[in-house]
């Protein structure tokens, strides 16, 4: 490997700029050049590509978003794309790639390996943490942490006006920021898509509340579950508890923003050097993450395999603790 590729992809995340900074660091380190892949596969295609230096990466530790830019290409799913990206990284001579993202971006890697034989390793850069072979991914931590700082306040308002209150978190399809929120703030429920809450075991949990005279209410609903978002939900409750004051939060895209906390910095740091250090030790077609500490490569076909499902112990804590 004597010249890496880079790209961040799909929905952005909290540390991918921690991650590709280490990425860069790291190949300086052994003499790898990095070129910036800008906008993903968009930019693949597009050859928006451009050779990074030690300036490029400066001040970027720290920051939310990504500044190689972030895109959805539908191009790139397409075998004439694909084969426009491929020539566009023979012209650079780049022979490795680092591609950050979600199933999706890394689903695409796969292919692109698999057709072109550039050697690719993924790292998981979603706030969802819906991927195998990492306990938490890139963005992750700090999505839960900004949505515990919110509920915070909106629990304030809650409680002085005895309000009822509807907060939507992030988590397409997976309720894992939904179960942290919901332990981290004290929730009165947490509604999932893995599990379904039905609409009457929700107002008997909020009856038992009244009773035992407990201020505030805030009921954390992952988006896209099955029985529907916030909203739906809200509206459901409201015809079995005509009197309470109820009001809906959607926390949206302040989840996907901000300065990545500590255990991102470090996560997409480690994974940043193991993605070169993979490349060097001829791995490829599979995605870095870190299990009980330690860093794993798993394939990303099995990596991106939509079977990670939040811990039942979680879900068993959050209820006792909101009951
Ligand atoms: P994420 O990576 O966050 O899951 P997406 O699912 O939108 O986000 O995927 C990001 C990009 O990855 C897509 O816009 C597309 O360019 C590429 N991609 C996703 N799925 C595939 C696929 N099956 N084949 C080829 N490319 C894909």
């Amino acid at each position: 490997i004597t010249k890496i590729g880079v790209l961040t992809s799909g929905g952005d995340a909290p540390g991918m700029n921690a991650a590709i900074r280490a990425v860069v660091r790291c190949a300086f380190y052994y003499n790898i050049e990095v070129y910036g892949i800008y906008r993903g596969y968009e930019g693949m295609i597009q050859n928006d590509i451009r050779q990074l230096d030690s300036s490029d990466i400066a001040y970027v530790l720290e920051r939310g978003g990504t500044f190689l830019k972030s895109a959805r290409c539908a191009e790139f799913r397409t075998p004439e794309g694909r084969k426009k990206a491929y020539d566009n990284l023979q012209k650079h001579g780049i022979n490795g790639l680092v591609v950050i993202g979600g199933d999706g971006s890394l689903t695409g890697a796969h292919l692109f390996y698999k057709e072109f034989g550039i050697p690719a390793i993924g790292l998981p850069g979603t706030i969802d943490n819906d991927l195998s072979g990492t306990d938490n991914t890139i963005g992750f931590d700090t999505a839960c942490n900004t949505a515990i700082e919110s509920i915070d306040k909106i629990r304030d308002t809650a409680t002085s006006h005895d309000r009822l209150f509807f907060v939507e978190v992030m988590g397409r399809d997976s309720g894992f920021i939904a179960i942290n929120a919901g332990i981290g703030s004290a929730a009165a429920a947490t509604l999932i898509p893995e599990k379904k809450m039905p609409v009457e075991a929700l107002i008997d949990r909020l009856n038992t509340r009244a009773k035992a005279k407990k201020q505030a209410n805030v009921v954390i609903v992952a988006e896209g579950g099955k029985s529907g978002g916030a909203m739906e939900i809200s509206k459901k409750v409201k015809k079995y508890l005509p009197n309470y004051d109820i009001k809906v939060t959607i926390l949206g895209h302040l989840q996907r923003g901000g300065s990545p906390t500590s255990y991102d910095r470090v996560l997409a740091s480690k994974l940043g050097v193991s993605a070169v250090e993979g490349l060097m030790q001829g791995k490829c077609d599979v995605m870095a993450g870190v299990i009980n500490n330690k860093v794993v490569y798993t394939p990303i076909k099995r990596a991106i395999v939509d079977d990670k499902e939040v811990d039942e112990e979680d879900f068993r804590v959050a209820k006792i603790l909101s009951t």
